[in-house]
């Protein structure tokens, strides 16, 4: 038995974590339990969904081979333990990157695809399933199946976003997209108000492939923030500084983020990003994942660590609910270190339980400070459930079954493909079982 935690570091319980390397044994070794068991990647969930606490985790490291690569149609095969990362250094000089990509590479091909993952994208490009073209899924009961967009296609809208319910997914063919190279023009925007944010999100739609805006939660009287966009760029950049990894090397015996830090956290950020304002070239990496050379970070929150918190609420309610969740967590005197608002894009869902609708989705960091920190989420939650919204299961580690059921209208459908051999720390919370 090992303790394994995910990324909110909120406890560590033991598992009986069982490494898989041999896509051609898996049958046999799912098979052969111990039940119930779960597929973990890189645990760069937040919560539970990812952990399956005094049961077993099949760790998917091992299956970190590629398969085939098509530099013509940018067709790429590989195991479902290889990181986004990987994939992104070995296709960019061939002129390909994945489509689709969340705020750290550091995660796996499966654990994209059971989050659904989104990018600062989503209006243009959609969640992580919408470029995947197969992916081979084995069952504890020892079944192997293909499924894609136009083959066993149920089975393929119930494990794209199915939170590793329906089986271990071993194999996966993704489409790439080209790129002229690894640099994007980017503009980073000052904004004092969230009418201004939401009118800089209209307006960037047409013309801007990535947006996102981090938000000071501790400006007193207002909101304010900074808005970023990107798009490829042909052009040549500066040659990639060099990247130096840190690691924050202990856990403090208390959070590090606190209101006493926040506040001038806060204020530096904004003000560099204001200076810097206007357009310059950016390499891809620092502008897709600014904290993945930071290892490690998430010690920052301290022993107990932190509630991360992402909603969505549909367009029309946007602004009066991201207000309302602002002013609820200024009234409890807590601020995000990490306040993220970004907009998604009229999308059909590719998943039964993909996460992005259209609308508004606001995603905060919480340090774990025990009972006051859950009446808060709470009353994010009153507001999110007012709004016909929804929380990000990837993030979660205690939403309320309620509200899990009126956000996932296709829940009862998606239960008739769950593989019985698999549970999670989240699925016997909101499930049952
Ligand atoms: C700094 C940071 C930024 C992030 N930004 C974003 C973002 O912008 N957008 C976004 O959508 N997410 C974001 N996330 C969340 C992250 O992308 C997801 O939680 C992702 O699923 C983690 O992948 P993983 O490989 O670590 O999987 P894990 O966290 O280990 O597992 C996630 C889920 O996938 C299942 N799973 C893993 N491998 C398999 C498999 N082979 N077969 C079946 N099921 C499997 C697990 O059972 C679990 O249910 C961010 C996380 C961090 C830490």
């Amino acid at each position: 038995m090992r303790q394994v935690s995910s990324w909110g570091r909120l406890d560590a319980p033991a598992h009986r974590v069982i490494r898989l390397t041999d896509p051609e044994r898996l049958p046999e070794q799912l098979r052969s339990g111990p039940f119930p068991g779960l597929a973990y990647g890189m645990g760069r969930s937040y919560g539970d969904v990812c952990l399956n606490p005094d049961n077993t985790l099949w760790e998917t490291a091992g299956l970190d081979h590629f398969v085939a690569f098509d530099d013509r149609s940018g067709l790429l095969v590989c195991e479902a333990g290889v990181l986004l990362r990987d994939i992104q250094r070995l296709t960019l000089p061939r002129g390909w990157m994945l489509p689709v990509t969340p705020g750290t590479q550091l995660v796996t091909v499966g654990g994209a695809i059971a989050n659904d993952v989104h990018g600062k994208n989503h209006h243009l490009q959609g969640t992580f399933g919408e470029h995947v073209r197969r992916l081979t899924l084995v069952r504890t009961d020892g079944t192997t199946l293909e499924c894609g967009p136009d083959q066993q296609a149920d089975w393929f809208a119930a494990t794209v976003g199915g939170l590793g319910l329906t089986g271990v997914i071993v194999r996966a063919e993704l489409q790439l997209r080209r790129v002229a190279g690894p640099w994007l023009e980017t503009e980073a925007l000052p904004f004092e108000n969230l009418e201004a944010f939401f009118s800089l999100a209209d307006h960037s739609v047409a013309g801007w492939e990535h947006t996102v805006s981090w938000i000071d939660c501790m400006a007193s009287g207002h909101t304010r923030g900074v808005f970023m966009r990107g798009r490829p760029s042909a052009a040549e950049g500066r040659r990639r500084p060099r990247t130096r990894m840190l690691r924050m090397p202990f856990v403090p015996p208390v959070s590090l983020v606190n209101a006493l830090s926040l506040r001038p956290f806060n204020q530096l950020y904004y003000l560099l990003n204001t200076r810097r304002r206007g357009r310059t070239l950016t390499h891809y990496e620092p502008f897709f994942y600014p904290l993945d050379n930071l290892l490690d970070w998430n010690r920052m929150y301290g022993p107990r660590g932190f509630y991360q918190y992402q909603s969505v609420v549909p367009q029309d309610a946007g602004l009066d609910s991201t207000k309302a969740m602002l002013a609820e967590i200024s009234r409890a005197g807590e601020g995000s270190f990490l306040a993220v608002l970004k907009t998604f894009g009229e999308r059909a869902p590719i998943g039964m339980l993909s996460f992005p609708q259209a609308g508004a989705t606001l995603a905060l960091d919480f340090p774990n400070r025990g009972e006051r920190t859950l009446a808060l989420l709470a009353r994010l939650d009153a507001i999110v459930l007012e709004a016909r919204g929804r929380l990000y299961a990837a993030k979660d580690a205690r939403m309320p079954r309620t509200l899990f059921e009126a956000g996932y209208p296709r829940l009862p459908e998606f239960l008739h493909y769950r593989d019985p051999g698999i549970s999670s720390g989240l699925s016997r919370r909101l499930l049952g079982h």
